[in-house]
């Protein structure tokens, strides 16, 4: 038994297990969230990793065909108007 620093509440100690308070959850948290934190971390980073990928494709696309279009265009006008002048 070893008195909770938060609470003062007896901990029982239990052998292959953190040390932690019932009652006040203490030392609970850090250990749970450590492991979250770093499931959740690494998900987020995956998902993220995949989005931008995703993303930074979809925007070169699309600054491709916005290129394409545009200079297609570009192209086009002079030549209708030079061929209208002529
Ligand atoms: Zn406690």
């Amino acid at each position: 038994m070893k008195p909770c620093p938060s609470c003062g509440t007896d901990i029982v100690i239990n052998e292959g297990y953190p040390l932690w308070c019932d009652r006040c959850d203490w030392n609970l948290a850090i250990p749970a969230k450590i492991h979250r934190s770093t499931s959740w971390e690494r998900m987020e980073v995956k998902m993220r990793h995949s989005y931008g990928q995703s993303l930074f494709k979809e925007l070169q696309e699309q600054q491709g065909l916005l290129t394409k279009k545009g200079m297609r265009n570009h192209h086009a006008r002079p030549r209708k108007n030079g061929a209208s002048h002529d």
